[in-house]
């Protein structure tokens, strides 16, 4: 007897109405007689069994082929990880995937609407620091939407400016940042909002603070990571096809104090009615080029249903 049909019996058995005592025996199956009590602790374990088993994260290390890193896709609703690889192990600065967050701080504040307009002049230095744009020198003022699909480094500079000290912080508190980001004002929030200082970020971590930006992103900040993988720098991401992008999410590249440089890719899916939050780290040299593609192809395996 395979042991689903036991487990099936007792149920039935359990479920039909209580002519029997509770105290009474009942038969599960031929040649075994169980106390009501003792069938319930049996389907507990099972249900428990079961549920431990689903709650073990897949892994994911195919999908980052030889590249080293980590990834973590996570289940929006319940915070569980569907899938892992190496999540909490490395931290690193978050570059431009840290960009969605400062903006909706700005806007939350009301120090930032969605339609001001600021002509990127493309290079920028911040404490002798050369963090010019690279997205293609564009004749349109950026706003908050493009400023985060093309990853504007002059717009967020420009805007952050506008942080009181550590007002940024609170809300990578709130995020759920919980490496080690700082207290800052002019320059020092400057680095932030680029996620070049001033905040850490495992995979783990990025992957919660998007769950965080699914549920609470204003509606150019969403427009802003759905045109990112639309038409900006993560549409190696994409895993819409024809139907366009229906993931939102943001590239970031970044070097460390150690002078590696750290691919990023985060997002959810689908974008307006998200279940899972992505967060990919990686050794490459772009996060659009090096990040992104892995993120698709962990989207396209978690919509299919072949994680
Ligand atoms: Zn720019």
């Amino acid at each position: 007897m395979e042991p689903g049909s036991f487990v099936d019996t007792l149920t039935r058995l359990l479920l039909r109405p209580r002519t029997l005592a509770s105290r009474a025996p009942i038969a599960a199956c031929p040649g075994v007689t169980l106390r009501r009590r003792e069938a319930v602790a049996i389907l507990l374990g099972c249900a428990m069994a079961a549920k431990a088993d689903n709650a073990t994260p897949k892994p994911l290390a195919r999908f980052l082929g030889p590249a080293q890193g980590a990834a973590l896709l996570l289940d929006i609703a319940s915070r569980r990880a569907i899938a892992a690889h190496e999540a909490d192990v490395v931290v690193a600065p978050p570059g431009s995937t840290i960009k969605p967050f400062a903006l909706t701080a700005l806007l939350t504040a009301r120090k930032l609407t969605a339609a001001e307009p600021f002509l990127c002049p493309g290079k920028l230095t911040i404490a002798g620091r050369q963090l010019d744009c690279s997205h293609p020198p564009l004749t349109a003022p950026m706003r908050v939407e493009t400023a985060i699909a093309y990853s504007c480094n002059c717009f967020v500079a420009h805007m952050a400016e506008r942080f009181a000290w550590g007002e940024f912080a609170s809300t990578l508190e709130r995020a759920g940042f919980t490496h080690g980001f700082q207290l800052a004002q002019g320059d020092g929030a400057r680095l932030q909002a680029l996620g070049e200082q001033g905040v850490l970020a495992s995979a783990a971590d990025l992957a919660m603070a998007y769950r965080w930006l699914a549920l609470s992103a204003p509606a150019p900040v969403l427009a802003g990571l759905e045109g990112a993988v639309e038409y900006g720098t993560g549409h190696l991401a994409r895993v819409g096809g024809a139907t366009g992008a229906d993931v939102a999410g943001k590239t970031g590249t970044v070097r460390t104090a150690a002078g590696n440089r750290i691919a990023w890719f985060a997002g959810f899916f689908p974008s307006r009615a998200p279940r899972a939050a992505i967060a990919v780290m990686v050794a490459g040299t772009s996060g659009g080029a090096d990040a992104a593609p892995v993120a698709a192809r962990i989207l396209a395996a978690y919509r299919a249903g072949t994680l």
